[in-house]
């Protein structure tokens, strides 16, 4: 059986032409998967027996949605999604002033063990096809009742060691046919695997790359980093160059600010010389506190103090807000949290449950 949400509109397009019908079909069934259906005999355009020969050979890929979760402010929802093989993942919805956007995620558990993520401590599961990636956005979509104009990449998981999934599904949310996102409006988080980095630029430069550094040099890179033995700073910002010159697009730099270790005053000038004169923008993060270690994120003036040091070396930065941290929506929280099941969790669960299953 194929999983038809799995290909793109070219491959759509072979798959109906091998089945003996015209090509145009494909668009037809494209359209309609990329608005959220899960059965065949929804598909009002489509003749009979072509429906016969659909539900022969393919099947709609479906998640279902376990929790959800809305933050205080009401802007942020959190959701808990259970996929066939019932693993869990995390995705989150976030209202801003430019649009609505989601963050998915592109694996179940990730590999890179960076010591502050929860989202690696149960280590790698597995990778999440793009018809998973896609049924996040489609899921949150029809929950919130509204197009979703931003996608960013940044769940759990690391979307460079899946990379295929990931560009059949930037390329099927792109397609005019389906979502139509702008490639502009679509962000990749890659924790620094070099090679991958320059294969994106020529595969998709329109698409908004961020890399998560995290620190200035290679010893505390070193020690909150593995990737980082293998794909080390100055290699790294090598590649980030390389990018640039090759895309003329900026790159989004996340540091997460974690109180005493890479939040001091030399740590940002050191950062600001490292990346003075680069296209580029940072995005100053204070870590979300998970359970699992005892790093803390830093306060408000260091993270301002911070940003002031690295606008006197003329580099962009953002203070961005803690999106949502009433409801654990930093990387892989939830999920750990809910597998776990507390009674707590049960009853905030309970009180919290607001959108029923598809
Ligand atoms: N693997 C990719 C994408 C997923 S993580 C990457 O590393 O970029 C998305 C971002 O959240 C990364 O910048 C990651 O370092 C950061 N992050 C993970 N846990 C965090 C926490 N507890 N507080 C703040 N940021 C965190």
């Amino acid at each position: 059986m194929i999983n038809i949400k799995d290909l793109t509109l070219t491959e759509l397009e072979s798959f109906i032409i091998e089945l003996g019908e015209k090509k145009f079909r494909g668009a037809q069934i494209f359209s309609w998967l990329s608005k959220g259906i899960y059965s065949f005999d929804e598909m009002t355009n489509i003749p009979k027996n072509l429906k016969a020969k659909l539900k022969d050979t393919a099947y709609i890929e479906n998640i279902i949605c376990e929790a959800v979760f809305s933050s205080s402010e009401g802007e942020t929802k959190k959701y808990l999604f259970k996929l066939y093989d019932h693993h869990l993942i995390e995705s989150v919805y976030m209202r801003y002033h430019y649009g609505n956007s989601v963050c998915i995620s592109s694996q179940v558990g990730c590999s890179m063990g960076c010591s502050f993520c929860a989202s690696t401590i149960g280590g790698l599961k597995r990778n999440l096809s793009a018809a998973e990636m896609i049924e996040q956005l489609l899921k949150i979509q029809k929950d919130i009742n509204e197009r979703i104009s931003h996608v960013v990449i940044m769940g759990s998981g690391e979307p460079f060691e899946n990379y295929d999934a990931l560009l059949k599904f930037l390329r099927i949310i792109h397609t005019e046919e389906g979502l139509h996102l702008s490639y502009r409006n679509i962000t990749v988080s890659t924790c620094g695997i070099i090679p991958k980095i320059i294969d994106f630029a020529h595969q998709m430069p329109q698409v908004t790359l961020a890399i998560s550094l995290h620190a200035p040099n290679n010893s505390i890179r070193d020690s909150l980093m593995a990737v980082n033995k293998k794909y080390p700073l100055d290699k790294l910002l090598k590649a980030c160059k390389e990018y640039i010159d090759l895309t003329n697009r900026r790159i989004t730099f996340e540091y997460s600010l974690i109180q005493g270790v890479n939040d001091s005053e030399e740590n940002a000038a050191e950062l600001g010389s490292l990346l003075k004169n680069m296209l580029c923008h940072v995005n100053l993060i204070p870590l979300n506190k998970i359970e699992e270690n005892e790093l803390n994120g830093s306060d408000r003036i260091k993270a301002e103090r911070f940003k002031q040091i690295l606008e006197k070396y003329r580099i962009n930065a953002t203070i961005r807000r803690e999106l949502g941290s009433d409801i654990e929506a930093a990387c892989g929280q939830l999920r750990r949290r809910y597998s776990k099941k507390t009674g707590d969790m049960k009853q905030k669960l309970n009180e919290q449950l607001t959108m029923k299953n598809e």
